[in-house]
């Protein structure tokens, strides 16, 4: 298994800022989406079916946010592990992270098996969609 090495350092904070930059950008374009609310003010007409349509599509974005917004925190203390040399390691088990899974998720905070753990622990019933 290939492991991150401590002189792999630039490159992965370059891929951490790029996509700090891309969360960013896109939490910006969900800000700047009307309100469903106010974009209803102004209408004559007010057809309940578009009603229910714009409040989808703002649960929708929320549940977007949110994401991003998760993803984001991750993507933070995952630039904090690079500049305090420990990034690469598993949070929970110590172990090295296999290189190809930080270089698919640069945030990446715990190991593959660690991480289907945690998945399990927060979804204890999942269910299959
Ligand atoms: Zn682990």
């Amino acid at each position: 298994m290939d492991t991150y090495d401590n002189q792999d350092e630039p490159r992965f904070a370059l891929l951490l800022r790029q996509r700090e930059e891309t969360i960013r950008a896109e939490l910006r374009a969900l800000d700047n989406l009307p309100n469903t609310v106010n974009s209803m003010v102004g209408h004559e007409v007010l057809d309940f079916k578009d009603v229910a349509v714009e409040e989808t599509m703002a649960r929708l974005d929320r549940a977007n946010a949110h994401r991003l917004e998760a993803e984001l925190l991750q993507v933070v203390s995952a630039q904090r592990r690079i500049a305090e040399h420990h990034y690469g390691k598993c949070l929970d088990c110590g172990e090295a992270i296999d290189l190809r899974r930080l270089q698919a998720l640069p945030s990446s905070a715990y190991c593959a098996a660690c991480q289907t753990r945690h998945e399990h622990e927060k979804f204890p019933r999942h269910q299959a969609l």
